[in-house]
């Protein structure tokens, strides 16, 4: 997906002639001693990457005697077959090849699908090249070693129970992109796209890019010749192939890379989604399984990093670790609509992850380097089986997490796609395309609130505006401000009363958070000067925490180079620098007292001035600001100089987008436990063991301290 930096693009050229043009493949049965014992051969055998179509090796043809290895697990076909529809073919009339692994034996009904996409942009070959190696692993398992053990992170299944209980289906999405990079195709190498407009400057990036055809929640870019979703006959079909799963539980969409933000081989990244605490540890639990899966798999194959880089410079360009993970806007530096993974865990009900495998992309194209393919092929064995094994534990995950009680000051307003509802912009506030249908939609951010009692018990309720002048709420140790900067709709309270009511809260002893825009109500509460409050637009909602991470409590339980809170383009956000993200200057707000956590700066700025998420004492009490993690969807875009931009958003708006990293830090701010609270049973004993329990998550919470606590 990515190719910010060109560095390593001027190193290597394109295939030449001269080259073998052929991988080596052994199709024919008893020929297979030629290849290693293998029908293709390892990489570190090999002269050349696999041909989609070439003079002595195809896909097809490999494919084909993959699957007469074990013709009981193995099903071969053009997906044009599988889904019955003879236009699911590629744009330039090319077979898409789908694999289905399976106990054939075992009926369907008790099956949970898993699907991987490999390659979907046709120059990034990783995803075939170790997809095609990894069949054949599964075929040879099948006709010879069905106890094989299977691994997503340490949970190890044999081969025979997983294909009794999975049915894995693994797609070569882009055969116009792959084929273009023939040896004998005459083309300059392969392409990023399809052959639907292929030829068109840049070089090689020419086509649709199929990965942004997906109907993807929120904000839906039409510009730049872009299509309606699905508007190409490749994702029409897999699509719909997808959409016949009656349960699919895990997939994977696997791409390449040049630069490696995350000092990673095999950088996983997350995809967008509406999750609930559940949703996100499910996901959190794939990748973490995923990394220990792709390093098992570099043992296995042994690949060394230093041996496959040692020529490379060290100065940060090449990758120190077999696998890494974060979100799209930690690693790639941008969002966008329309990716398969976002279309995956938003639409189809899919734990799923997405994977950019280091140096597979312009560079090196299909000039062939047998030590980086070797490491490739490692690292995409790892990917598929921990989607694979991790579809049979991911229903097991249990979030948890040790919140004190939290309130949340209530806003009745919803946003709807209903013209009938009063919220502020009449209909869908953008119009939809012809051949599209807006999916209706009916979102609050407060609806993340009634998600996280359902996922553990969380003790939150929420508390009308009216309300915090007359009631008690020494209960509550935590009261939340969530997007907000005036008196909420429906509320009699003067403006001075409630920010009154909000202080005395805080100065009592209770935590009194504001999120996104609420965090303009410090200047409110005298806490800062409104010439202090800043707003920096990205593209993602995000912080920047201090180095180093994990040395403040809101950090426990973060991993890997943590910085995006939230999904914009599901909220209606164009991701195109668009994205508000809430501070205070950072000189001011520690000049008053405060404590910076992490900071926000302008989209790619080399600072990041701005306190983002910190905390300041309030009498017996504290503020705590966290300038992004639950804005409002929006539905139309209003900038500052009055400019309106189109936010187009056919397939519907969320309620929410909460990061896993957002997740986990919004979990650490709701541990405070104030002082002088008034109902005991929420006051848990402090003292007893068995704290770590009640952290959330599998793995996420790295101890049992609680981060903020003062005695109750
Ligand atoms: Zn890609």
């Amino acid at each position: 997906m990515r190719y910010r930096s060109l560095l390593l693009a001027g190193i290597v050229p394109i295939a030449l002639a001269g080259q073998s043009l052929a991988a080596p493949t052994c199709t024919i049965p008893g020929t297979e001693a030629a290849c290693g014992d293998r029908i293709v051969a390892e990489p570190l055998q090999s002269t050349a990457y696999h041909q989609f179509d070439g003079p002595v090796e195809s896909v097809e043809k490999s494919l084909t005697a993959m699957a007469a290895l074990a013709p009981d697990f193995v099903t071969v076909k053009p997906l044009d077959e599988w889904t019955g529809n003879a236009e699911h073919t590629s744009f330039d009339g090319l077979p898409i090849w789908v694999v289905r692994i399976t106990d054939g034996s075992v009926d369907q009904a008790d099956k949970a699908q898993v699907a991987a996409s490999l390659s979907v942009h046709g120059l990034e070959s990783a995803g075939r090249e170790g997809g095609l190696r990894y069949v054949e692993d599964l075929a040879r398992w099948a006709a010879d070693d069905p106890e094989h053990l299977m691994y997503s992170g340490d949970t190890a299944v044999p081969f025979s129970e997983v294909m009794k209980k999975t049915e894995t289906w693994i797609a070569f999405t882009n055969s116009d992109g792959w084929a273009a990079g023939d040896l004998d195709s005459g083309h300059a190498g392969f392409n990023r796209g399809n052959g639907n407009g292929d030829g068109a400057l840049p070089l090689l990036q020419g086509g649709k890019d199929l990965n942004r055809d997906f109907a993807t929640v929120g904000w839906f870019d039409r510009t730049g010749g872009r299509g309606l979703a699905e508007s190409e006959p490749e994702i029409a079909g897999w699509a719909t192939l997808v959409r016949s799963f009656p349960n699919l539980k895990t997939s994977t969409d696997i791409h390449g890379e040049i630069t490696t933000p995350n000092d990673a081989f095999s950088d996983l990244i997350i995809p967008a989604g509406e999750w609930d605490p559940k949703r996100q540890d499910q996901v959190d639990q794939l990748s973490r399984n995923m990394i220990k899966t792709v390093e098992r798999k570099f043992v296995e194959d042994g690949v060394v990093l230093d041996e496959v880089f040692g020529p490379l410079p060290e100065d940060g360009a090449t990758p120190r670790q077999p696998a890494n993970v974060a979100a799209a806007y930690d690693i790639v530096g941008y969002d966008d609509s329309g990716f398969m993974g976002d279309w995956f865990s938003q639409t189809q009900d899919s734990v799923h992850m997405d994977v950019e495998n280091f140096l597979s992309n312009l560079a090196p194209n299909n000039a062939y380097i047998p030590l980086v393919a070797q490491a490739h092929v490692a690292a995409v064995r790892g990917n598929i089986e921990a989607t694979i094994v991790e579809a049979l534990i991911t229903d097991d995950v249990v979030p948890s997490a040790d919140y004190g009680r939290v309130g949340y000051v209530d806003d009745p307003t919803r946003t709807s796609s209903d013209p009938a509802v009063d919220d502020g912009v009449p209909g869908t506030g953008s119009e939809v395309a012809p051949g599209e249908a807006q999916v209706p939609y009916d979102v609050s951010r407060l609806d993340y609130y009634g998600e996280l009692t359902e996922a553990f018990g969380a003790d939150i309720e929420a508390v009308q505006a009216d309300a915090l002048a007359t009631t008690d709420l020494s209960s509550f140790d935590t009261l939340v401000v969530t997007d907000m900067d005036g008196v909420p709709a429906g509320s009699s309270l003067s403006e001075a009363d409630y920010l009154a009511a909000l202080d005395r809260f805080a100065t009592k002893g209770g935590q009194l958070v504001l999120t996104d825009r609420a965090v303009r109500l410090a200047a409110g509460l005298g806490a800062v000067d409104a010439a202090a409050l800043t707003v920096n637009r990205t593209d993602a909602g995000h912080v920047d925490f201090l180095e180093p991470l994990g040395d403040h409590p809101y950090e426990e339980g973060l991993i890997g180079k943590p910085s995006q809170t939230f999904y914009e383009v599901m909220l209606g956000y164009p991701s195109r620098g668009r994205t508000p993200n809430y501070g205070v200057e950072r000189g001011a707000w520690e000049a008053a007292g405060g404590t910076t956590v992490a900071t926000v700066g302008d989209q790619d700025a080399s600072t990041s001035p701005n306190t983002a998420l910190g905390t300041m004492p309030r009498g017996a009490g504290q503020i705590t600001i966290f300038g992004a993690i639950l804005p409002q969807a929006i539905e139309k875009l209003v900038l500052d100089d009055g400019t309106e931009i189109e936010t187009p958003h056919p397939h519907g708006l969320a309620s929410y987008a909460v990061t896993i990293t957002g997740g986990q830090v919004l979990d650490n701010v709701f541990s405070f436990r104030g002082v002088g609270r008034t109902t005991a049973e929420t006051v848990p004993d402090q003292t007893g063991p068995g704290k770590s329990a009640a952290n959330r998550g599998n793995g996420r919470s790295k101890g049992a301290e609680r981060p903020t606590r003062t005695a109750g």
